[in-house]
């Protein structure tokens, strides 16, 4: 960087940028080459019934670790699969992988996996999930999908179409992020979804917040006529959680109760909750 004159501000410029676009090029690569050798790793968090603590199952949490760089967060390799065109591979690649775990679990516990706007676009999304579930022998009414409100509105015909080969399956399909999207009603009008999340930016705060907690209860107002299930995501706080309890809210997850955990972390997970449960029923009594 021995630069100086008038031109150095540019140089120093074009260093930037030249940076980043190979930051970017090394980190398209790398993520190339994860899902060549199909090393992305799903997470999971528990997904509770808040009336009685009850674990339901568990959402789908994609996980990249760089080497020695750490963990990739989903917001950033996510869209990056889409653009490289390598996202249905890493989708089904992490469904598979979710399935062969399944098949060791207690057969009431479900997943919840995650797709990403354009795969909605793609033909034969339906018939591939259909095939992996298939393969692994986990009946369609083990897995749900949970898909965002900005894909959705993408192509409502084409959305309404997915979501009913889907649904045939006996697989259920959740509107993400409820709430912070563009069209939320129009959504709820045209597309036959079994369940809403609301997104936790109505959630973790709700406690301060009580413009939040007045749409939250008309959120589950109108779930409850429409007769969807809501889950409310980001519950951080015993006072969100009661919150949720007093107002009915029927499934919710969260930090309070964990943050998304790898495989080899479930059973004791599984355990934990089982606990947490038995407590709230009264049936064992809170360690001194
Ligand atoms: P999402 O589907 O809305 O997932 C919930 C996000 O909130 C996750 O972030 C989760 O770790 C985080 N979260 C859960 N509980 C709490 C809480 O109590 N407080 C706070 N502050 N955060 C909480 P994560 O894992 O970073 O994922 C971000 C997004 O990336 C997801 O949002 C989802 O849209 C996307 N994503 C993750 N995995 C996949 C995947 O396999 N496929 C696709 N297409 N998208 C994925
Ligand atoms: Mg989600
Ligand atoms: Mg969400
Ligand atoms: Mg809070």
């Amino acid at each position: 960087h021995a630069k100086s004159g008038p031109a150095r501000g540019w140089a120093l410029f074009d260093d930037e940028l030249g940076d980043a676009l190979r930051e970017r090029a090394l980190l398209a690569a790398e993520l190339r080459d994860a899902v060549h050798c199909n090393t992305l790793l799903p997470f999971f968090q528990p997904i509770l019934k808040i009336e009685t603590g009850e674990l339901i199952g568990f959402e789908v949490l994609a996980r990249w670790q760089r080497g020695d760089k750490g963990f990739v967060a989903p917001d950033v390799f996510i869209p990056l699969a889409e653009e490289l065109g390598l996202i249905d591979r890493l989708s089904d690649q992490l469904l598979r992988r979710c399935c062969a775990a399944m098949a060791s679990w207690d057969p009431k516990l479900s997943i919840s996996f995650n797709l990403s706007p354009r795969q909605l676009n793609h033909a034969g999304l339906a018939k591939r999930i259909g095939r992996i579930l298939d393969e692994a022998g986990i009946p369609g009414s083990r897995l749900a999908i949970e898909i965002t409100e900005t894909a959705v509105f993408i192509d409502m015909d084409r959305a309404r179409q997915v979501i009913s080969e889907l649904r045939a399956l006996g697989v259920r399909v959740s509107l993400d992020d409820f709430g912070i999207g563009t069209s939320s009603l129009a959504v709820l009008s045209q597309l036959p979804f079994d369940t809403i999340k609301i997104d936790r930016s109505f959630i973790s705060d709700i406690e301060h917040n009580p413009q939040n907690a007045k749409i939250v209860r008309g959120v589950l107002a109108l779930a409850r006529s429409l007769e969807l299930t809501v889950t409310a995501e980001g519950i951080e706080s015993d006072e969100d959680l009661a919150f949720l309890k007093t107002n009915n809210c029927v499934q919710g997850q969260g930090y309070f109760f964990s943050r998304p955990v790898p495989e080899d972390a479930l059973p004791q997970l599984v355990d934990d909750v089982a606990r947490a449960a038995a407590i709230m029923r009264g049936e064992i009594a809170e360690l001194p």
